[in-house]
Protein backbone atom coordinates (compact mmCIF):
# COMPACT_ATOMS: atom_id res chain seq x y z
CA UNK A 1 0.00 0.00 0.00
CA UNK A 2 1.66 3.45 -1.29
CA UNK A 3 1.56 6.54 0.48
CA UNK A 4 1.77 10.23 -1.46
CA UNK A 5 2.85 12.10 1.02
CA UNK A 6 3.91 9.89 3.82
CA UNK A 7 5.31 12.62 5.85
CA UNK A 8 2.03 14.44 6.31
CA UNK A 9 0.01 11.33 6.22
CA UNK A 10 1.43 9.68 9.00
CA UNK A 11 2.98 12.61 11.06
CA UNK A 12 1.71 12.26 14.95
CA UNK A 13 -0.95 14.41 16.70
CA UNK A 14 0.95 17.19 18.20
CA UNK A 15 2.51 18.20 14.75
CA UNK A 16 -1.44 17.17 12.81
CA UNK A 17 -2.42 20.26 15.14
CA UNK A 18 -0.13 22.55 15.11
CA UNK A 19 -0.16 22.47 11.21
CA UNK A 20 -3.95 23.14 11.70
CA UNK A 21 -3.03 25.87 14.24
CA UNK A 22 -0.72 27.88 11.61
CA UNK A 23 -3.50 26.87 8.55
CA UNK A 24 -6.09 28.27 10.72
CA UNK A 25 -4.70 31.38 11.55
CA UNK A 26 -3.55 32.12 7.93
CA UNK A 27 -7.21 31.49 7.34
CA UNK A 28 -8.89 33.14 9.57
CA UNK A 29 -6.66 36.05 8.60
CA UNK A 30 -7.52 36.33 5.07
CA UNK A 31 -11.33 35.86 5.48
CA UNK A 32 -11.38 38.96 8.67
CA UNK A 33 -9.50 40.82 5.88
CA UNK A 34 -11.44 40.01 2.36
CA UNK A 35 -14.67 38.68 3.47
CA UNK A 36 -17.17 41.16 4.57
CA UNK A 37 -19.40 38.36 5.06
CA UNK A 38 -16.59 36.98 7.90
CA UNK A 39 -15.27 40.58 9.41
CA UNK A 40 -19.18 41.23 10.12
CA UNK A 41 -19.53 37.69 12.36
CA UNK A 42 -16.47 37.87 13.56
CA UNK A 43 -17.04 41.30 14.86
CA UNK A 44 -20.56 40.48 16.24
CA UNK A 45 -19.02 37.90 18.56
CA UNK A 46 -16.20 39.77 19.30
CA UNK A 47 -13.39 37.89 17.97
CA UNK A 48 -10.56 39.21 16.14
CA UNK A 49 -8.20 36.43 14.44
CA UNK A 50 -5.42 37.37 16.42
CA UNK A 51 -7.55 35.97 19.63
CA UNK A 52 -7.00 32.11 18.44
CA UNK A 53 -4.70 30.19 21.05
CA UNK A 54 -5.47 26.74 20.07
CA UNK A 55 -7.65 24.95 17.47
CA UNK A 56 -10.27 24.95 20.21
CA UNK A 57 -10.80 28.43 19.66
CA UNK A 58 -12.54 28.16 16.65
CA UNK A 59 -16.06 27.13 18.85
CA UNK A 60 -16.06 30.98 19.75
CA UNK A 61 -17.10 31.54 15.82
CA UNK A 62 -20.22 31.20 14.35
CA UNK A 63 -21.53 28.76 11.67
CA UNK A 64 -21.52 29.03 7.78
CA UNK A 65 -24.55 27.39 6.43
CA UNK A 66 -25.27 27.16 2.33
CA UNK A 67 -27.82 29.76 2.66
CA UNK A 68 -25.03 32.33 3.96
CA UNK A 69 -23.13 31.17 0.71
CA UNK A 70 -26.39 31.71 -1.28
CA UNK A 71 -27.26 35.02 0.14
CA UNK A 72 -24.01 35.90 -1.05
CA UNK A 73 -23.93 34.92 -4.63
CA UNK A 74 -21.87 35.31 -6.73
CA UNK A 75 -18.16 36.73 -5.38
CA UNK A 76 -18.61 37.82 -1.91
CA UNK A 77 -17.49 34.84 0.02
CA UNK A 78 -14.82 35.08 -2.36
CA UNK A 79 -11.44 35.99 -0.23
CA UNK A 80 -9.23 36.75 -3.39
CA UNK A 81 -9.89 39.21 -6.46
CA UNK A 82 -11.68 37.26 -9.29
CA UNK A 83 -8.12 37.73 -11.61
CA UNK A 84 -6.83 35.32 -9.44
CA UNK A 85 -9.05 32.75 -9.62
CA UNK A 86 -8.91 30.20 -12.12
CA UNK A 87 -11.77 27.90 -11.84
CA UNK A 88 -15.28 28.63 -10.93
CA UNK A 89 -17.70 25.75 -10.40
CA UNK A 90 -21.41 25.56 -8.79
CA UNK A 91 -22.81 23.55 -6.11
CA UNK A 92 -25.30 21.23 -7.38
CA UNK A 93 -28.36 21.80 -9.53
CA UNK A 94 -30.16 23.98 -7.46
CA UNK A 95 -30.44 27.72 -9.78
CA UNK A 96 -33.26 28.67 -6.99
CA UNK A 97 -30.14 29.19 -4.56
CA UNK A 98 -27.17 29.00 -6.19
CA UNK A 99 -23.90 28.43 -5.11
CA UNK A 100 -20.72 29.34 -6.83
CA UNK A 101 -17.16 28.32 -6.15
CA UNK A 102 -13.51 29.68 -6.93
CA UNK A 103 -10.49 28.14 -6.93
CA UNK A 104 -6.95 29.64 -7.20
CA UNK A 105 -3.93 27.85 -9.17
CA UNK A 106 -2.61 27.11 -5.50
CA UNK A 107 -6.27 25.68 -4.63
CA UNK A 108 -5.94 23.31 -8.26
CA UNK A 109 -2.51 22.33 -6.83
CA UNK A 110 -3.99 21.06 -3.45
CA UNK A 111 -6.74 19.61 -4.47
CA UNK A 112 -4.27 17.27 -6.99
CA UNK A 113 -2.73 16.78 -3.98
CA UNK A 114 -5.46 15.17 -1.95
CA UNK A 115 -6.68 13.66 -5.13
CA UNK A 116 -3.16 11.98 -5.55
CA UNK A 117 -3.43 10.60 -1.60
CA UNK A 118 -6.48 9.53 -2.06
CA UNK A 119 -5.20 7.69 -5.20
CA UNK A 120 -1.91 6.41 -3.98
CA UNK A 121 -3.86 4.93 -1.12
CA UNK A 122 -5.87 1.93 -2.74
CA UNK A 123 -2.44 1.59 -4.99
CA UNK A 124 -2.75 3.63 -8.06
CA UNK A 125 0.28 4.65 -9.80
CA UNK A 126 1.76 5.92 -12.58
CA UNK A 127 0.86 2.68 -14.30
CA UNK A 128 -2.53 2.97 -14.07
CA UNK A 129 -5.54 3.64 -16.58
CA UNK A 130 -8.28 6.06 -14.84
CA UNK A 131 -11.82 5.67 -16.12
CA UNK A 132 -13.69 9.34 -14.73
CA UNK A 133 -17.41 8.04 -15.08
CA UNK A 134 -18.64 10.94 -13.52
CA UNK A 135 -20.15 13.99 -15.43
CA UNK A 136 -18.22 16.40 -16.58
CA UNK A 137 -19.92 19.65 -15.96
CA UNK A 138 -20.35 22.66 -14.00
CA UNK A 139 -20.21 20.62 -11.00
CA UNK A 140 -16.92 19.74 -9.23
CA UNK A 141 -16.26 15.77 -9.17
CA UNK A 142 -14.36 14.48 -12.08
CA UNK A 143 -12.09 17.85 -12.59
CA UNK A 144 -10.33 17.13 -9.09
CA UNK A 145 -10.16 13.35 -9.93
CA UNK A 146 -8.66 14.20 -13.24
CA UNK A 147 -5.73 16.87 -12.23
CA UNK A 148 -4.78 14.53 -8.78
CA UNK A 149 -4.87 11.51 -11.11
CA UNK A 150 -2.43 13.32 -13.54
CA UNK A 151 -0.18 14.50 -11.31
CA UNK A 152 0.50 11.07 -9.75
CA UNK A 153 0.82 10.22 -13.81
CA UNK A 154 -1.70 7.92 -14.71
CA UNK A 155 -3.56 7.89 -17.58
CA UNK A 156 -6.55 9.74 -17.45
CA UNK A 157 -10.11 8.75 -19.53
CA UNK A 158 -12.48 11.53 -19.46
CA UNK A 159 -15.36 9.19 -19.83
CA UNK A 160 -17.83 11.28 -18.75
CA UNK A 161 -21.51 10.34 -18.09
CA UNK A 162 -21.66 8.23 -21.24
CA UNK A 163 -23.76 5.24 -22.13
CA UNK A 164 -22.85 1.62 -20.16
CA UNK A 165 -22.52 -0.04 -23.25
CA UNK A 166 -19.71 2.73 -24.34
CA UNK A 167 -18.05 2.75 -20.95
CA UNK A 168 -18.12 -1.24 -20.96
CA UNK A 169 -16.47 -0.94 -24.80
CA UNK A 170 -13.22 2.05 -23.66
CA UNK A 171 -13.21 -0.34 -20.47
CA UNK A 172 -11.83 -3.19 -22.51
CA UNK A 173 -10.43 -1.29 -25.44
CA UNK A 174 -8.47 1.19 -23.26
CA UNK A 175 -7.26 -1.52 -20.45
CA UNK A 176 -8.89 0.62 -18.02
CA UNK A 177 -7.48 -0.84 -14.17
CA UNK A 178 -9.31 1.79 -12.26
CA UNK A 179 -12.88 3.38 -12.50
CA UNK A 180 -13.71 6.14 -10.65
CA UNK A 181 -17.63 7.02 -10.80
CA UNK A 182 -20.65 6.72 -8.21
CA UNK A 183 -21.66 3.40 -6.68
CA UNK A 184 -25.39 3.84 -8.90
CA UNK A 185 -22.72 4.04 -12.16
CA UNK A 186 -20.42 1.09 -11.43
CA UNK A 187 -23.64 -1.40 -10.56
CA UNK A 188 -24.77 -0.24 -13.91
CA UNK A 189 -21.70 -1.07 -15.45
CA UNK A 190 -21.25 -4.76 -13.34
CA UNK A 191 -24.42 -5.20 -14.97
CA UNK A 192 -23.80 -4.72 -18.55
CA UNK A 193 -20.63 -6.93 -18.23
CA UNK A 194 -23.37 -9.63 -17.51
CA UNK A 195 -25.29 -7.96 -20.30
CA UNK A 196 -22.30 -8.32 -22.79
CA UNK A 197 -21.52 -11.51 -21.78
CA UNK A 198 -18.16 -10.41 -20.76
CA UNK A 199 -15.56 -12.03 -18.04
CA UNK A 200 -14.35 -9.28 -15.60
CA UNK A 201 -10.79 -11.45 -15.03
CA UNK A 202 -10.51 -10.35 -18.87
CA UNK A 203 -10.35 -7.23 -18.25
CA UNK A 204 -7.80 -4.75 -16.72
CA UNK A 205 -10.10 -3.77 -13.84
CA UNK A 206 -8.81 -3.79 -10.06
CA UNK A 207 -10.26 -1.40 -8.35
CA UNK A 208 -13.27 1.06 -8.12
CA UNK A 209 -13.28 4.65 -6.19
CA UNK A 210 -16.89 5.27 -5.91
CA UNK A 211 -18.94 8.45 -4.02
CA UNK A 212 -21.17 11.43 -4.29
CA UNK A 213 -24.26 9.30 -2.96
CA UNK A 214 -24.28 6.99 0.01
CA UNK A 215 -24.40 3.37 -0.73
CA UNK A 216 -24.54 0.19 1.27
CA UNK A 217 -21.69 -2.38 2.31
CA UNK A 218 -24.32 -4.39 0.37
CA UNK A 219 -24.02 -2.39 -2.68
CA UNK A 220 -19.93 -3.00 -2.35
CA UNK A 221 -20.30 -6.38 -2.33
CA UNK A 222 -21.84 -6.99 -4.86
CA UNK A 223 -19.60 -4.41 -7.09
CA UNK A 224 -16.57 -6.33 -5.61
CA UNK A 225 -17.98 -9.98 -6.24
CA UNK A 226 -19.39 -9.11 -9.92
CA UNK A 227 -16.63 -6.86 -11.44
CA UNK A 228 -13.63 -9.30 -9.26
CA UNK A 229 -12.38 -5.56 -8.29
CA UNK A 230 -11.98 -3.87 -4.86
CA UNK A 231 -14.11 -0.68 -4.42
CA UNK A 232 -13.54 1.85 -1.40
CA UNK A 233 -15.61 5.28 -0.60
CA UNK A 234 -14.57 8.55 -1.26
CA UNK A 235 -15.96 11.73 0.10
CA UNK A 236 -16.19 15.72 -0.62
CA UNK A 237 -18.55 18.43 -0.74
CA UNK A 238 -18.10 21.39 -3.61
CA UNK A 239 -18.32 23.85 -1.10
CA UNK A 240 -14.72 22.49 0.37
CA UNK A 241 -12.78 21.32 -2.92
CA UNK A 242 -15.14 18.72 -4.04
CA UNK A 243 -14.03 14.94 -3.87
CA UNK A 244 -10.46 14.91 -1.90
CA UNK A 245 -12.00 15.74 1.39
CA UNK A 246 -11.71 11.73 3.14
CA UNK A 247 -11.50 8.63 2.00
CA UNK A 248 -11.04 5.09 2.77
CA UNK A 249 -7.40 3.60 2.24
CA UNK A 250 -7.68 -0.75 2.15
CA UNK A 251 -8.82 -0.89 5.97
CA UNK A 252 -12.34 0.19 4.86
CA UNK A 253 -12.47 1.36 8.48
CA UNK A 254 -13.42 4.70 8.08
CA UNK A 255 -12.62 7.38 5.69
CA UNK A 256 -9.34 9.40 7.22
CA UNK A 257 -9.66 13.25 6.43
CA UNK A 258 -7.36 14.92 5.58
CA UNK A 259 -6.49 17.31 8.31
CA UNK A 260 -4.39 19.51 7.28
CA UNK A 261 -6.66 21.09 4.97
CA UNK A 262 -9.49 20.63 7.06
CA UNK A 263 -10.07 20.82 10.54
CA UNK A 264 -13.24 18.44 11.77
CA UNK A 265 -16.08 18.68 14.25
CA UNK A 266 -19.47 16.73 15.17
CA UNK A 267 -22.07 18.70 16.43
CA UNK A 268 -25.65 18.05 17.42
CA UNK A 269 -27.36 18.99 14.35
CA UNK A 270 -30.00 20.48 16.79
CA UNK A 271 -28.41 22.12 19.72
CA UNK A 272 -25.25 22.83 17.97
CA UNK A 273 -23.43 21.25 20.78
CA UNK A 274 -19.65 19.70 20.08
CA UNK A 275 -20.07 16.39 20.34
CA UNK A 276 -17.26 13.67 21.72
CA UNK A 277 -15.35 11.12 19.44
CA UNK A 278 -17.34 8.34 18.07
CA UNK A 279 -20.82 10.03 18.59
CA UNK A 280 -22.56 10.51 15.89
CA UNK A 281 -24.12 13.80 14.53
CA UNK A 282 -23.68 16.70 11.84
CA UNK A 283 -19.92 17.20 10.41
CA UNK A 284 -18.78 20.64 10.59
CA UNK A 285 -15.80 21.74 8.52
CA UNK A 286 -13.55 24.00 7.95
CA UNK A 287 -11.25 24.42 5.28
CA UNK A 288 -7.73 25.62 6.15
CA UNK A 289 -5.75 26.06 3.11
CA UNK A 290 -8.42 26.68 0.66
CA UNK A 291 -7.40 30.57 -0.86
CA UNK A 292 -10.21 31.36 -3.04
CA UNK A 293 -13.10 29.90 -0.62
CA UNK A 294 -12.28 29.45 2.48
CA UNK A 295 -15.05 28.39 4.93
CA UNK A 296 -15.50 28.59 8.70
CA UNK A 297 -17.30 26.09 10.62
CA UNK A 298 -19.05 25.13 7.32
CA UNK A 299 -22.11 23.13 8.31
CA UNK A 300 -22.11 19.84 5.72
CA UNK A 301 -25.52 18.48 6.73
CA UNK A 302 -23.60 15.04 6.34
CA UNK A 303 -24.63 12.88 9.89
CA UNK A 304 -21.18 10.82 11.08
CA UNK A 305 -18.94 10.08 13.64
CA UNK A 306 -15.18 10.83 13.80
CA UNK A 307 -12.65 8.48 15.26
CA UNK A 308 -9.45 9.11 16.11
CA UNK A 309 -8.36 5.64 16.90
CA UNK A 310 -5.03 4.60 15.16
CA UNK A 311 -5.19 2.52 11.55
CA UNK A 312 -3.86 -0.25 10.67
CA UNK A 313 -2.45 1.38 7.45
CA UNK A 314 -0.53 3.66 9.52
CA UNK A 315 -2.15 7.03 8.35
CA UNK A 316 -2.67 9.62 11.62
CA UNK A 317 -5.28 11.48 10.27
CA UNK A 318 -8.73 10.99 11.98
CA UNK A 319 -11.42 9.12 10.21
CA UNK A 320 -15.37 9.89 9.39
CA UNK A 321 -17.56 6.83 9.59
CA UNK A 322 -19.32 6.10 6.34
CA UNK A 323 -22.28 8.44 5.95
CA UNK A 324 -25.68 6.90 4.98
CA UNK A 325 -27.46 10.51 5.94
CA UNK A 326 -28.10 13.92 6.07
CA UNK A 327 -29.67 15.72 9.03
CA UNK A 328 -31.63 17.62 6.84
CA UNK A 329 -34.55 16.60 4.34
CA UNK A 330 -31.63 16.95 1.42
CA UNK A 331 -31.66 13.16 0.17
CA UNK A 332 -28.91 12.55 -2.14
CA UNK A 333 -30.00 9.78 -5.73
CA UNK A 334 -27.92 8.98 -8.38
CA UNK A 335 -25.63 11.57 -7.29
CA UNK A 336 -28.02 14.67 -7.14
CA UNK A 337 -28.48 16.65 -4.02
CA UNK A 338 -32.75 17.02 -3.83
CA UNK A 339 -34.31 19.12 -0.98
CA UNK A 340 -37.99 18.81 -0.92
CA UNK A 341 -38.82 22.59 -1.58
CA UNK A 342 -37.25 22.52 -4.59
CA UNK A 343 -39.50 19.52 -5.82
CA UNK A 344 -42.33 21.29 -3.77
CA UNK A 345 -42.05 24.42 -5.87
CA UNK A 346 -41.87 23.00 -9.25
CA UNK A 347 -45.29 21.08 -8.48
CA UNK A 348 -46.83 24.34 -7.18
CA UNK A 349 -46.10 26.16 -10.83
CA UNK A 350 -47.71 23.06 -12.25
CA UNK A 351 -50.72 22.93 -9.95
CA UNK A 352 -51.08 26.45 -8.79
CA UNK A 353 -51.40 25.49 -5.27
CA UNK A 354 -49.09 24.47 -2.62
CA UNK A 355 -48.59 20.46 -2.80
CA UNK A 356 -49.32 18.08 -0.61
CA UNK A 357 -46.87 15.27 -1.27
CA UNK A 358 -43.96 12.94 -0.53
CA UNK A 359 -40.92 11.78 -1.76
CA UNK A 360 -39.94 7.80 -1.28
CA UNK A 361 -36.52 6.45 -2.51
CA UNK A 362 -36.78 2.56 -2.92
CA UNK A 363 -34.31 0.02 -4.96
CA UNK A 364 -35.60 -0.79 -8.02
CA UNK A 365 -33.20 -4.01 -9.61
CA UNK A 366 -30.50 -2.59 -7.85
CA UNK A 367 -30.82 1.09 -8.36
CA UNK A 368 -31.99 4.10 -6.70
CA UNK A 369 -35.78 5.13 -8.15
CA UNK A 370 -37.55 7.96 -6.81
CA UNK A 371 -41.44 8.41 -6.15
CA UNK A 372 -43.11 11.35 -6.14
CA UNK A 373 -46.48 10.58 -4.09
CA UNK A 374 -48.71 13.76 -4.65
CA UNK A 375 -52.11 14.33 -2.83
CA UNK A 376 -55.48 15.02 -4.78
CA UNK A 377 -57.69 15.97 -2.79
CA UNK A 378 -60.86 16.61 -4.95
CA UNK A 379 -61.67 13.05 -5.43
CA UNK A 380 -63.98 13.70 -8.88
CA UNK A 381 -60.81 14.30 -10.09
CA UNK A 382 -59.96 10.88 -10.01
CA UNK A 383 -63.21 9.72 -12.51
CA UNK A 384 -61.38 11.69 -15.18
CA UNK A 385 -59.05 9.43 -16.78
CA UNK A 386 -58.27 12.29 -19.82
CA UNK A 387 -57.49 15.04 -16.99
CA UNK A 388 -55.34 12.48 -14.64
CA UNK A 389 -52.63 11.76 -17.67
CA UNK A 390 -52.34 14.58 -18.74
CA UNK A 391 -51.38 16.21 -15.34
CA UNK A 392 -48.99 12.99 -14.43
CA UNK A 393 -47.08 13.33 -17.68
CA UNK A 394 -46.56 16.74 -17.42
CA UNK A 395 -45.16 16.52 -13.11
CA UNK A 396 -43.74 13.23 -14.83
CA UNK A 397 -41.76 15.25 -17.54
CA UNK A 398 -40.81 18.44 -15.86
CA UNK A 399 -39.23 16.75 -12.68
CA UNK A 400 -37.58 14.55 -14.73
CA UNK A 401 -35.89 16.91 -17.27
CA UNK A 402 -35.34 19.11 -13.89
CA UNK A 403 -33.06 16.42 -11.95
CA UNK A 404 -31.85 15.06 -15.31
CA UNK A 405 -33.27 11.57 -14.57
CA UNK A 406 -36.66 9.71 -14.73
CA UNK A 407 -38.73 10.04 -11.62
CA UNK A 408 -42.21 8.18 -11.02
CA UNK A 409 -45.09 10.09 -9.90
CA UNK A 410 -48.12 8.68 -8.00
CA UNK A 411 -51.46 10.75 -7.73
CA UNK A 412 -53.11 9.73 -4.49
CA UNK A 413 -55.88 10.49 -2.43
CA UNK A 414 -55.95 12.63 0.90
CA UNK A 415 -54.55 10.20 3.75
CA UNK A 416 -52.71 7.71 2.04
CA UNK A 417 -49.54 8.84 3.42
CA UNK A 418 -47.92 11.14 6.26
CA UNK A 419 -48.32 14.37 4.90
CA UNK A 420 -45.43 15.34 7.83
CA UNK A 421 -42.73 13.80 6.19
CA UNK A 422 -41.71 15.28 3.56
CA UNK A 423 -38.96 11.95 2.75
CA UNK A 424 -39.14 8.63 3.18
CA UNK A 425 -35.79 6.45 2.11
CA UNK A 426 -36.44 3.33 2.15
CA UNK A 427 -32.84 2.27 0.78
CA UNK A 428 -31.22 -0.12 2.75
CA UNK A 429 -27.76 1.84 3.38
CA UNK A 430 -26.79 -0.02 6.43
ZN1 LIG B 1 -6.25 3.73 7.17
Amino acid sequence: MGFWNKKIECMDRQAIEQVQLENLQATLNRVYKNVRHYRKLFREVDFMPEDLKCVEDIKKLPFTTRRDLSLNYPYDMFAVPLREVVRLHMAAVNFDEPIVVGFTRNDIKSWGELIARNLTAVDVTKDDVVQIALTFGIITGPFGVQVGAEQIGASVIPMSSRKFEDQVKIMRDFRTSVLVSTPTVALGLARMLEEMDIDPNKLALKHAILGSEPWSEATRTDIETSMHITATDTYGLTELFGPGVAWECPAKNGLHIAEDHFLPEIVNPVTLETLAPGLEGELVLTSISKEAFPLIRFRTGDLTSIDYAPCPCGRTHSRIARIFQKCDDVVVIKGTSIAPEQIARLISKIIGSQPVFQLVIEERDKSDQLVVLLEISDSTFFDEMKKQNILLERLHREISEFLGWEVLVKLVEPGTFDSSRKVVDRRRLR
